[in-house]
């Protein structure tokens, strides 16, 4: 069997005749740049989170800056992310002249720990930026907490949390704003780069909409400084057509990863642990093992293609070499970079498919060397 990482494919097949249909009425219309598609599927998107407004923008790298740079966030400021996050998040915060300040993650969650928060933050601290990891959302009412005492932002990075809930509420609702990717592998991917900003703050998404379109209310009439990054038409149609779909695929990678979950159960892994009064949508179902180089390397002659998100955390990336920080800064971050493995998932995952995938990695532990170092404990920090 070859079991791929992601498999965009299977899922096209599904829906091929109406993101066919729906890119062709684009090109009939011909309204590329900010056309009819692109306001409804805002439209749309809005309501799918409970949030009054959405605003299309060309990554999920874009709508994050813009929500920093419309709440004139910039050189002075500190925002507060999570240490074990992609480093997109970093570099929408450095990128505006702010500085990202990295708390360490929470080893159950993956999520930052609140519990370390109040430490990180000073009297240039604007705003926090906590990431739905992995597609888990992070402890919103324990930052929000924090970040009311402090008079903090709360923006969300939702890049890998596309429908999950939080205590009831959609992700995207959950703070101050909320930056979304459209990048082709996300729960909601389009096809090709994409992504929204989601508040409920008029003022803000105006603000956003402006920014994102060269800094126009009105064709020629600049208020604003601001820059191009709008959503293309075509690609917001690709996302109409998939917006219906989205609880069902993530109810497809749920199923999944509870077979994961029920076929690891004895094995020397640990799976991933789900939040009480969360909902995980598992953009990535990441395990911890020991000796996961190993792991990999055998699952890959098995067949099956594998992740690690992330290997080298930003604050030991030479491009983060300025923030000063150094090894032991965050103990668990990077402990469990040498130790998360990202599973394959996708809705169309078959049970036999997970179970051809657990085989193998039962064949792996089952040798003598791997069980003489069993479960990763307890993180002792
Ligand atoms: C994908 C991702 C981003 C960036 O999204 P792009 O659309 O690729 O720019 C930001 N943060 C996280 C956590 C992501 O996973």
């Amino acid at each position: 069997m070859n079991i791929p990482f992601v498999d965009l494919k299977t899922q096209y097949r599904t829906i091929e005749a109406d993101v066919n249909a729906a890119i062709i009425d684009v090109l009939q219309r011909a309204d590329f740049v900010l056309g009819r598609e692109v306001d409804k599927f805002e439209d749309e998107f809005a309501d799918y989170c409970n949030a009054a407004y959405a605003v299309g923008v060309d990554s999920g790298y874009s709508a994050l800056e813009l929500i920093l740079r419309a709440y004139e966030i910039g050189p002075g400021d500190e925002v507060i992310t999570a240490a074990n996050t992609f480093v997109a998040t970093a570099l929408t915060i450095s990128n505006t002249g702010a500085r990202p300040v990295l708390v360490d993650m929470d080893p159950y969650s993956y999520n930052l720990d609140p519990d370390k928060l109040e430490a990180a933050i000073t009297p240039a601290t604007r705003a926090i930026m906590p990431v739905h990891l992995y597609g888990q959302p992070a402890d919103m009412d324990a930052i929000t907490q924090i970040a009311r005492r402090h008079g903090l932002l709360v923006f969300e990075d939702s890049a890998q949390g596309h429908g999950a809930f939080y205590k009831g509420r959609r992700t995207g609702s959950l703070g101050d704003a909320a930056g979304f990717s459209f990048y082709p592998g996300k729960n909601l991917g389009a096809y090709g780069d994409g992504g929204a900003v989601v508040t409920n703050d008029p003022v803000i998404a105006d603000r956003v909409r402006m920014l994102r379109n060269l800094g126009q209310r009105a064709k020629y009439d600049h208020q604003i400084k601001g820059y191009n990054h709008r959503l293309d038409t075509v690609q917001a149609a690709v996302l109409r057509v998939k917006l219906p779909h989205l609880d069902h695929w993530n109810a497809g990678r749920r199923r999944a990863a509870a077979e994961y979950d029920r076929l690891m159960a004895d094995l020397p892994v640990i799976s991933p642990r789900v939040t009480a009064g969360v909902d995980h949508v598992y953009h990535l179902y990441v395990i911890r093992v020991r000796d996961r180089d190993g792991l990999m390397q055998h699952l890959k002659q098995a067949g099956v293609a594998t992740g690690i998100h992330y290997p080298v955390p930003i604050h030991l990336q030479a491009a983060y070499r300025d923030l000063g920080y150094k090894r032991g800064d965050f103990p668990i971050t990077e402990t469990l970079a040498d130790e998360i493995l990202s599973l394959p998932i996708y809705a169309e995952l078959s049970n036999d498919a997970v179970a051809y995938v657990v085989d193998a990695i039962t064949a792996y532990v089952d040798q003598s060397v791997y069980e003489a170092a069993a479960m990763p404990q307890a993180i002792a920090v």
